[in-house]
């Protein structure tokens, strides 16, 4: 059979943390990457849903901001040129013989020799606000990608998990006022975060639900509806962010016939090694015993993946390479040799 075009030695679906991990780290290894990501920037979670918010548990950081953690792993990605392909939706895997993988996407076919699945929560999408898509765009938001765009606003926030009491506390130096109703009358987030919330300067309607919201150009004015009494009111917004959770799911993955840990994860042995030859699985979207979704173990996972991948690829690469620290040395020398050789 004649070699595809493009064939890639490790193909990544997913450009979260886990999967820019594993591109940085497979290059490293010598190995050709690929990255694939069906939206149009590199991040995954942290780009999509909390780019402004701080993270505190990413061993070296003691605080940094989802975003510049995602600028700071494109660098270390990109310093060896991986293959990038943004805004594709993986759907469809075919094993083609021996080492050879063939990956379709709403796009394009790709081929590789491995692959390592970092899909994360899967197709990640945010719950909508229902009978609202007009204003989408026009004022009304499900995520945050910048404070700024709520600098001097009247903001109405809707939920009563941890993302809408953060952003309330978080954004409450930003906007000029901001509501925060929850259909119910407890909140399910955070216990410290509710009492900061509570002696904020947030006002807090607990029982009330969105009904409409209003405007032309923009969304000028919410409905809200007590979901006790039923009493209705008005308020004047400038923005609405809902935060009513994401929805997410595996798509067409799921039928790949890869071993399924609920509905939403791979199972995955101590190599991250799914039941298909050559595929493997990482980050939050792999399952095994004692698993733990986080940044810190993505990473790790990421790179026991692709050196077991390495050593598929090639039986004469050993699974462990080596310290970073002695191969960057020992490469160092061997280019500065090649330079003084005339
Ligand atoms: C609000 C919030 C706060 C958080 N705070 C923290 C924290 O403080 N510390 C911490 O460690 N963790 C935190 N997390 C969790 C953390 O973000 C995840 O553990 C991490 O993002 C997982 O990384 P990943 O690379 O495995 O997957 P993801 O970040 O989910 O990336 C997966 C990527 O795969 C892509 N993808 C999915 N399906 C397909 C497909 N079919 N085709 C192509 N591309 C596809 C997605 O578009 C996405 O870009 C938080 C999560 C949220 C939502």
């Amino acid at each position: 059979m004649p070699e595809p075009n493009d064939l890639h030695d490790i193909t990544i679906i997913g450009g979260g943390p886990t999967g820019l991990f594993a591109a940085y780290y497979a290059r490293f290894r010598g190995l050709t990457a690929k990255i694939i990501d069906s939206l149009p920037e590199l991040g995954g979670q942290l780009t999509a849903a909390y780019p402004e918010k701080y993270i505190y548990d990413v061993a070296g950081f003691p605080k940094i901001l989802a975003k510049d953690l995602v600028r700071n792993l494109v660098e270390q990605a990109m310093a060896y040129s991986p293959t990038v392909c943004l805004g594709e939706r993986v759907q469809k895997l075919e094993p083609s013989g021996e080492k050879r993988l063939r990956v379709l996407t709403d796009r394009a076919e790709h081929w590789t020799r491995a692959l390592i699945i970092t899909t994360g929560l899967g197709m990640y999408t945010p719950r909508r606000l229902r009978g609202s898509e007009l204003f989408e765009g026009k004022g009304l938001y499900y995520t945050v990608t910048r404070t700024d765009e709520f600098r001097g606003r009247e903001l109405l926030i809707i939920g009563g998990g941890d993302s809408a009491v953060d952003w309330a506390l978080h954004l409450e130096p930003v906007a000029s006022g901001i509501t925060l109703i929850h259909r119910r009358d407890q909140f399910r987030a955070h216990e410290e975060n509710v009492r900061q919330l509570v002696n904020s300067t947030v006002r807090v309607k607990l029982s009330y639900k969105p009904k409409e919201l209003r405007g032309e150009a923009r969304v000028r004015e919410v409905v809200i509806v007590n979901t006790k009494t039923k009493a209705e009111e008005i308020l004047l917004v400038d923005a609405v962010l809902a935060c009513l959770g994401f929805s997410s799911e595996l798509g067409p993955m799921a039928d790949w016939g890869l071993e399924l840990e609920g509905n939403e994860a791979f199972q995955v042995n101590t190599r991250m090694e799914t039941n298909i030859p050559g595929v493997y699985a990482a980050g939050d979207v792999a399952a095994f015993p004692g698993k733990v979704k986080l940044i810190a173990t993505g990473f790790g996972e990421a790179v026991t993946a692709v050196n077991n991948a390495a050593h598929y690829l090639d039986p004469g690469m050993k699974v462990f390479p080596g310290y970073s620290t002695t191969i960057m040395k020992r490469r160092e020398r061997k280019a500065q040799n090649k330079q003084i050789t005339p």
